[in-house]
């Protein structure tokens, strides 16, 4: 891990110097999640023949660096690797995209209205995973790298790095927002929300005013549900993944017409079990990264903090 000094200057040059070897591209807004790089709304997977065994498999290799998100953005890495990346199916399309794939993030300088990394026991200006993170320091900033490839590549564009230990070395970070407020508790959640999986009125409470959507789950970076989807051309054809949400009805429709997740209820209640029991549990992490898309893209103002706030209370 290396600390560098570099002016905007510079840092513009070597970014123009890195687009010899990869797509360099800068985020700066936030509406859309990083998980779209990394897993498409809509991905061609592979392309078929009926007549033929051999299929034509499209896993995209594009060296990629991005550059500018926020470091709760790059967290989504991090969530998504656990589960696409678990033996013993580790997903080769995600894989691919995601071994080609570099992000080096801005700390956060302000929180916006819906944020809540900081009550999640996240921070603004963490790594998270990154391969970089970028301090504003007014006309120059200061780079945290912690990937040897990126380290070379500024090494030779001229840049001397001191090595630090890890990112909470003492070093100056520029203005990193804090605030008061009081955590939101989410360990009563890891450790009992599955005890209250038929608490009617637990959920029935929370979902009372859901349109059953989906946009909470398409903006979130954590989500990840999808369908897969064939479209035939003749004796020919391709294999699609398509994005697709548990809070759709039809998510869970089976073809005898049973359907164990018939309202909001229940969808609702498999969306904060996902994040807060099982995820937790399968990997140790919640599937939450904090960013708020959820509740500013919500059409019936249901804010995610208040479902968490609401549940532990029947949480202990
Ligand atoms: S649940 Fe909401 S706040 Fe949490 S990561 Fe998903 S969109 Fe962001
Ligand atoms: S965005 Fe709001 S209304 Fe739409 S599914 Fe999510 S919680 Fe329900």
């Amino acid at each position: 891990m290396k600390l560098f000094r570099i002016d905007q200057e510079e840092w513009n040059r070597f970014l123009e110097s890195l687009r010899n070897d990869m797509e360099v591209c800068q985020i700066s807004e936030r509406e859309h999640p990083f998980k779209e790089k990394l897993l498409p709304p809509k991905e061609t997977l592979f392309y078929y023949r009926k007549d033929t065994p051999k299929q034509k498999e499209i896993l995209n290799t594009k060296k990629r660096l991005f550059v500018g998100l926020s470091p709760c953005d790059a967290k989504t890495k991090q969530l998504l690797d656990l589960n696409f990346l678990s033996e013993p199916y580790p997903d080769p399309y995600y894989k691919a995209l995601r071994d080609n794939t570099w992000v080096i993030t801005k700390a956060c300088q302000d929180f916006e209205p819906y944020c809540f990394c900081d009550q999640i026991g996240d921070s603004p200006a963490k790594l998270n995973g990154a391969d970089g993170i970028l301090y504003d320091l007014g006309e120059s900033y200061h780079l945290l790298l912690d990937n040897e490839m990126l380290i070379q590549k500024l090494e030779e564009f001229g840049k001397s790095g001191e090595s630090i230990e890890n990112e909470d070395s003492s070093y100056e970070k520029g203005k990193i927002p804090s605030r008061n407020l009081a955590p939101l508790p989410i360990e009563p959640l890891k450790k009992n929300l599955l005890s209250q999986i038929n608490n009617q009125e637990l959920w029935e409470q929370i979902e009372s005013t859901c349109l059953s959507c989906g946009a909470c789950t398409f903006l979130c970076p954590a989500c990840y549900c999808f369908d897969i989807q064939d479209t035939s051309y003749g004796r020919a054809g391709k294999r699609e993944r398509i994005y697709d949400s548990c809070m759709f009805k039809s998510y869970t429709a089976e073809a005898s017409g049973h359907n164990p997740r018939p309202t909001g209820k229940e969808r609702w209640r498999q969306r904060l079990l996902h994040k807060f029991s099982y995820y937790p549990t399968l990997y140790g992490e919640i599937g939450c990264t904090g960013c708020g898309r959820c509740i500013k893209a919500c059409p019936s103002k249901i804010d995610i903090r208040e479902a968490i706030k609401h549940a532990a209370k029947y949480c202990g």
